[in-house]
């Protein structure tokens, strides 16, 4: 028995599914989670000893390689200050102006623990700010699983929610309204019917959490302008796409700036932090300026902020979201220039630091319903494949693969020599 299955076993005993967030448990490609113990740069080593090139970057913020002497760098000279303080510190004004220098739309910023808690606060800012209670938001869009936010789609355009979990409320999961991601003919009738309810639109402006699946031309705008029309928020959530896809995120790399933001992952450089923010007219809402009420016991906590600052500043280094950029498109190219030479139909997308694989026979991607329509069994085979090739993939057919800049065209091409042997067993 190795290792990682000698301890999932024993981490089964007291932690559900011996995991503390489900994806890892791989049900979605089957088999036994890797238990790691170390990262570096762009590998990750398991409790085995064995080295992983690695596509997860701890779900996006690795941007940089794992343990990025930098943000090392930063947090260690922190620590020895002491943990926080729950009190105001500098480098929390230091943090927000950094966030507001670099993402077009953040004029004031809060500091939270988690995306989730950034959607749920820009949530309820949303409602607090415009006296309404329905949300719209997208089908395959995940933002976090506070209870507005976990309902599903039924069919139609306008499809009242309907729970996607046991234990949200039905009442409040009728005030979410689920559309179709890249169809803005939804998003015009569904407003047409209700816009005037509508406190606020959530998207993730390139959508992460389906796969990668990118907005098709004027979707991003078309939102803009019926956010305009209906006097509703509009909120990107660029916990997965910020600092990513671009340095001011996806709003800078497609010029559509909406009203809040929410943040995550690379703004913490690897530790614990999101934040959300934008205008200052609908910031100014929030407790204690005005009567929208949000907190956090550890929010702005100075490591995490340490980690952070490091993080951004670091990616103010001119070139490196162009680099990124090239990265993702040589992998991509290169995956379908060999799924081609083996005969399997495959198709990729990537915007940035971010990328997607999709074993389906159609010629792009970009809705939910072709993202879901792919054979996700042939996803599974590959993902085990490439494991045993030393190359870790996001365990889900369903979520983006992250590149760092750590990543060399040597790594890059033994996944490409490790994706040729694998696609040649799947055809
Ligand atoms: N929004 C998006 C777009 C995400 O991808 C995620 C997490 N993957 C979240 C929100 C929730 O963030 P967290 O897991 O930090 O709560």
């Amino acid at each position: 028995m190795s290792r990682s299955e000698s301890l999932f076993q024993a981490a089964q005993v007291h932690i559900p599914g011996g995991v503390n967030s489900p994806v890892r448990a791989f049900k979605g490609v089957g088999g036994t989670p890797i238990f790691f113990k170390s990262g570096q740069g762009a590998y990750i080593f398991d409790e085995d000893d064995r080295r992983y090139i690695d596509y997860i970057g701890s779900w996006g913020p690795m941007i940089l390689g794992h343990a990025f002497p930098p943000v090392i760098e930063a947090v260690r000279k922190t620590l020895d200050n002491g943990l926080g303080f729950g009190a105001p510190t500098a480098i929390e004004t230091t943090m927000a102006d950094k966030v507001c220098e670099l993402v077009p739309s953040m004029e004031m910023v809060r500091m939270v623990s988690s995306g989730t808690e950034a959607t749920m606060s820009a949530i309820r800012l949303a409602r607090g700010y415009t006296g309404r209670d329905k949300i719209v938001k997208f089908e395959g869009c995940y933002h976090g699983h506070s209870d507005s936010l976990l309902v599903k789609a039924g069919s139609g355009a306008l499809t009242l929610g309907e729970p996607n979990s046991p234990g949200v409320p039905e009442a409040l999961a009728a005030h979410t309204i689920t559309l179709t991601f890249n169809d803005i003919e939804s998003v015009k009738q569904a407003f047409a019917e209700v816009g005037d309810q509508v406190a606020c639109i959530i998207v993730e402006p390139v959508a992460g959490n389906m796969n990668c699946i990118p907005p098709v031309p004027g979707f991003l705008e078309g939102l803009r302008e019926i956010c305009d029309q209906y006097g509703s928020v509009l909120i990107f959530d660029e916990v997965m796409t910020g600092f990513r896809v671009a340095l001011g995120g996806a709003q800078a790399h497609y010029g559509v700036t909406p009203d809040l933001t929410t943040l995550g992952k690379v703004i913490g450089g690897g530790l614990p932090v999101g934040a959300f923010g934008g205008k200052k007219a609908i910031m100014s809402h929030i407790a204690p300026l005005g009567p929208v009420y949000q907190a956090g016991t550890l929010s702005g906590n100075p490591l995490a902020m340490a980690a952070g600052l490091a993080m951004l500043n670091a990616l103010c280094e001119p070139g490196i979201h162009e680099q990124l950029a090239a990265k993702s498109e040589y992998l991509t190219a290169g995956l379908q220039a060999l799924a081609d030479k083996h005969g399997i139909p495959f198709t990729t997308t990537c915007v940035g630091g971010m990328f997607g694989l999709f074993f389906t026979s159609a010629e792009s991607i970009t809705s939910f319903a072709e993202a879901t329509a792919c054979d996700t069994a042939r996803f599974g085979r590959f993902f085990h494949g490439m494991l045993e090739q030393g190359v870790y993939l996001a365990p889900s057919a369903f979520e983006a693969g992250f590149l760092s800049n750590a990543h060399t065209e040597a790594d890059l091409d033994a996944t490409l020599a490790a994706a040729d042997q694998v696609f040649a067993q799947l055809s």
